[in-house]
């Protein structure tokens, strides 16, 4: 068994060289540790080494552990589907949220942020590999939703995230991972402002370092396989 310190120190060696590779500094490359199924007391161990931002998919569960390190300087992420009904607790709890595919979603957000919390920072997220059944909006939809969101009042608009769809194909990773670049792109000719890309996981993460992610979203390499037990 490896442990949690050496994963941390792995995972961030990976990063530094992906962006040396890629001839870019690694400061311009944020690691967020994705928590979800992982207890607070493993979040707490990992934060004590010096990570400071967390990635939750579930709400309930997210709560309850941002309720019990409430004293810590944790930087917390929404990073999952996010069904209209549930967007208070997230507008009011979060720092960060990266799955907004919709407007009524941004909306929602918008006026439940609380007015003396800084603005509440959103990334679009695309469904770069259009799936079908999968949350994010389809790339021909992304700039009337960036017009739709970037001006209001309460979120902030930093960029984009994707998951593009698995695939043990190097060349097809690349593609979407490349795709999401060039969107980002384009997106930044409309908000020139943007300076966050959202993309790569476990399995992706030097490939998307290299096409420009500036966000990477590490759940197993960091805590090893979910555990389901916890969620
Ligand atoms: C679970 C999850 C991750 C982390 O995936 P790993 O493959 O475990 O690194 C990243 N992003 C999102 C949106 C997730 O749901």
């Amino acid at each position: 068994m490896t442990s949690i310190a050496e994963k941390y120190r792995h995972v961030c060696q990976q990063i530094e060289q992906a962006a040396t590779q890629a001839h870019r500094s690694p400061d311009e490359v944020l690691l967020l540790a994705v928590s979800k199924t992982r207890s607070s007391a493993e979040v707490l161990a990992l934060h004590q080494l010096g990570q400071r931002d967390f990635g939750e998919n579930y709400l309930q569960e997210a709560l309850d552990k941002i309720d019990a390190l409430n004293d810590q300087a944790i930087v917390w992420h929404f990073i999952g589907p996010i069904q209209s009904n549930k967007t208070r607790p997230i507008a009011e709890r979060f720092a960060w949220v990266h799955s907004v595919d919709r407007e009524k979603i941004a909306r929602r957000l918008s006026e439940q942020r609380p007015a003396d919390a800084a603005p509440l920072n959103i990334c679009l997220q695309v469904n770069i590999s259009e799936e079908e059944s999968k949350s994010g909006c389809l790339p021909s939809e992304l700039p009337a939703l960036i017009d739709a969101v970037k001006a209001l009042p309460g979120i902030r608009l930093r960029g984009l995230m994707a998951i593009p769809a698995a695939t043990d194909d190097p060349a097809e990773q690349r593609a979407a991972l490349h795709a999401m670049q060039q969107l980002f792109q384009a997106a930044k000719t409309q908000v020139p402002d943007l300076d966050t890309l959202s993309m790569g996981m476990s399995g992706d993460m030097e490939e998307a370092v290299a096409q420009g992610a500036t966000i990477v979203r590490i759940g197993t390499a960091l805590f090893g396989p979910r555990n389901y037990a916890n969620n």
